[in-house]
């Protein structure tokens, strides 16, 4: 229940679908959570109010994870209210998919900022951060598609692949510092990303999913948790999928 009493996790997308269920979940256990959202008002305020219960321990931020100085100001602004935080999760993420020979470059861009330069801008200022304390927690969601790099997602692939390798190179360099870095690979999650499947595709996804059914926010939560706490302490780089056996 108050496993991380007294820490801050910050969690980017942290307002629907998988950031949401995150924020949830630290909450439940004890921590305090900067739930940072981009555009969609509606469901943060919806996530407020469904968690006043927690009302003194949440603070909705609205800012592009996408933007260097959106990034850095953000920090600043923990470091004058002398707030530290000891959790990252980079979880915000879109897809826009698309075959290669149409897709636009804004597809291009939009899609690899998002997934990808968000981890490195966000990661970057975190590591700063969590350097004074010589104690931190980094987990990217990134998405079993950055392995299997199903056609049409060059774009969501490629992100997904480059959060990974982000992934174990950041975690060698920050080893020695009391902070790790990790990737969950999440497969197919019922989530708004995954509503706009038709029915015929999302059938033809369950059929090779092995448990045969889509898996819940929470189901990724839980693993988060773990790799969160400080008795994951020796496992750094790691790559961890939830995906009922994709
Ligand atoms: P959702 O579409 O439900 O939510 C995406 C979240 O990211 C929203 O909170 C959104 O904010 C936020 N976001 C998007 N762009 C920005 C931005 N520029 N700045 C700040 N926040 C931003 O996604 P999911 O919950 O489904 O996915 C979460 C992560 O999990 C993503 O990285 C996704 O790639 C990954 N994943 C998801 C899978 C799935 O099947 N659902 C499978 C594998 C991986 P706002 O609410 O304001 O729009």
């Amino acid at each position: 229940m108050s496993q991380f009493i007294n820490q801050v996790a910050i969690i980017t997308g942290g307002t629907r679908g998988i950031g949401r269920s995150l924020s949830e979940a630290f909450l439940q256990k004890g921590a305090s959570v900067i739930a940072i959202y981009h555009n969609n008002q509606n469901a943060a305020e919806e996530f407020l109010e469904h968690n006043s219960l927690y009302r003194d321990k949440i603070t909705l931020k609205r800012m592009d994870v996408t933007n260097a100085s959106d990034v850095k100001s953000f920090f600043e602004e923990l470091e004058s209210k002398n707030i530290s935080a000891q959790i990252l999760v980079n979880n915000s993420g879109i897809r826009q998919d698309n075959i290669m020979a149409s897709m636009t470059e804004n597809e291009w861009d939009s899609v690899i900022n998002t997934n990808l330069k968000s981890t490195y801008l966000m990661g970057k200022e975190a590591v700063l951060h969590f350097l004074k304390n010589r104690y931190g927690r980094i987990i990217n969601i990134s998405s079993v598609g950055g392995k299997l790099c199903l056609s049409g997602q060059t774009n969501y692939a490629a992100s997904k692949a480059g959060q990974i390798a982000l992934t174990k190179s950041l975690a060698k360099e920050v080893a020695k510092k009391g902070i790790t870095v990790n990737a969950i690979c999440p497969g197919f999650i019922e989530t708004d990303m995954t509503k706009t499947l038709s029915p015929e595709l999302k059938k033809e996804f369950t059929k090779d999913i092995p448990m045969k059914r889509f898996g819940k926010p929470e189901e990724v939560a839980a693993a988060v948790m773990f790799l969160a706490s400080a008795e994951a302490a020796y496992i750094t780089g790691a790559t961890l999928d939830i995906s009922g056996g994709l």
